[in-house]
């Protein structure tokens, strides 16, 4: 740690060089040791900026000026970029995204993991990276008598009015825009935080990417849906592709979502959609991955690192709504999925009968509890899938992969932080990390989601 006073004051004005971009995709420059982090600044530039935040180890910085610009600097297509939050690289080129995701996974498994061989092969990356995402969960609010609808300002709660999102679905788009203009209309009021009053509180659109079914999903702040009919006449008669309308109950002052009650006001309950050849029923508030056709790649490359001939036995731990499971379980003998939350696992057997899969069987519970029981019930897979929240794999979970010593382990990670430190822990522990693939499952962001095969080392 740099013990002398840090070299620059608030409101400093000077010209630095982007030397790295962090995690959260802002540049780094150093004045003599010191780090500065300078949001929306590339990697090679060179900018003069000035200091807004001095801390004791690290300071913030403005970009005033662009010197010298990376070759891999656009022009934002989305003309709310600079305000929204919601995407953070649209600044750089597609190409530039995935070669940075890269590199931040390769540097955070040899700083944090110490793994220096592990080859990291290049970001699979979407042909088109626009429109990826399957749901959209709009706030709506009022604005001079008007309704409107779009997204928070970036670390705020005021709504900028909107009626484009560049990712997501453009079904999605016209299902928001038409909602906003029947609500001013029939002088439907959207809801008011401060005052809790008003009835719309969000629009949330699901889409399915293969099968086009389009769900729209009303959160209303009280059972009654004034001008209901008409309202779904006009949104059935504009909108071809809806299958399901569906009205949620949030009656909490929160900024949670979704309420407990949830109706069916038209169509159906669930919209259907696939991954590869496996069909999903997607109810309101069913958990699907957002970006269906980049799960296809991240979890066919799963299924190539797990290796399977049909006699193995698998355990899918963090099995969430059993996709994972789902596509094993037609090269393995059999899979055993667990997952913490009831509701994913009543999907996730409700999605195996709808697809004809008998040889899985799923449980509710800790992974790091349900693993054990299984063991001492004489399970031996030789295969163990993980995916974990961002927080990774529980420490007993590590212990009972070491202790049922399957052949191989695939991890998919949505954070390289923690994958990283639980690779080390089963390199420790026996293991060698054969690979690692990024996948880019979340373009124009900084997210970056990883597979990765670990196999036994012989003695
Ligand atoms: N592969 C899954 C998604 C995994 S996301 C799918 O495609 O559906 C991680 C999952 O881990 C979440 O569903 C979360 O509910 C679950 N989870 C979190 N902590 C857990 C624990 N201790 N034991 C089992 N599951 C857990």
């Amino acid at each position: 740690m740099n013990k002398q006073a840090p070299p620059v004051k608030k409101n400093d004005q000077l010209r630095v060089t982007i030397q790295d971009l962090t995690h959260e995709g802002a540049g780094v420059a150093k004045v003599n040791g010191y780090t500065l982090f300078v949001p929306k600044a590339l990697p090679g530039e060179e900018v003069d900026i000035k200091v807004v935040k001095v801390n004791k180890g690290y300071g913030f910085a403005r970009v005033m000026n662009i010197e010298e610009e990376s070759p891999h600097r656009v022009e934002p297509p989305c003309t709310i970029y600079e305000r929204c939050g919601g995407c953070q690289m649209q600044h750089m080129s597609y190409d530039g995204q995935l070669l940075f995701k890269q590199k931040q996974v390769k540097d955070v498994l040899e700083r944090i993991g110490g793994l220096r061989s592990v080859p990291v092969h290049p970001t699979i990356g979407m042909s088109e990276p626009w429109r990826y995402r399957n749901k959209a969960q709009v706030p709506i609010g009022e604005e001079g008598g008007l309704v409107i609808g779009g997204f928070y300002q970036e670390r705020s709660h005021t709504i900028i009015d909107t009626d484009k999102c560049l990712i997501q679905a453009e079904e999605s788009d016209d299902a928001v825009h038409l909602i906003k203009r029947l609500a001013n209309e029939y002088g439907i009021r959207a809801y008011d935080e401060k005052k809790h009053r008003g009835t719309l509180r969000h629009v949330v659109t699901r889409k399915g990417y293969e099968t086009d079914e389009l769900m729209v999903i009303l959160v209303t702040r009280g059972k009654e849906l004034p001008h209901k009919q008409k309202l779904l006449d006009a949104i059935t008669k504009k909108l071809p592709n809806v299958k399901s309308i569906v009205q949620n109950i949030n009656i909490k002052r929160t900024n949670v979502i979704f309420g407990d009650e949830t109706n069916v006001l038209w169509g159906e309950e669930y919209i259907y959609d696939y991954i590869g050849d496996i069909k999903f029923a997607i109810s309101a508030r069913s958990f699907f991955q957002v970006n269906p056709e980049q799960t296809k790649v991240l979890y066919d490359k799963a299924l190539e690192y797990a290796n399977l001939t049909g006699d193995e036995i698998v355990i899918d731990a963090y099995c969430g709504i059993g996709t994972i499971s789902l596509f094993l379980a037609q090269q393995a003998k059999h899979v055993y999925g667990v997952e913490i939350v009831p509701d994913a696992i009543a999907d996730a057997k409700r999605n195996a009968s709808l697809n004809g899969i008998e040889n899985v069987d799923f449980a509710v519970g800790e992974a790091e509890k349900v693993m054990p029981w299984w063991y001492a019930q004489g399970i031996r897979p030789e295969v163990i899938v993980v995916d974990p929240p961002r927080k990774g794999c529980d420490q007993a979970l590590l212990e009972t992969i070491l202790s049922m010593k399957p052949d191989r382990v695939v991890y998919v990670s949505c954070n390289p932080a923690t994958l990283a430190r639980d690779l080390k822990i089963l390199e420790e522990g026996g293991y060698e990390t054969k690979e690692v693939q990024p996948v880019d499952m979340f373009p124009q962001s900084t997210h970056v989601e990883c597979v990765s095969v670990l196999e036994l080392k012989k003695i």
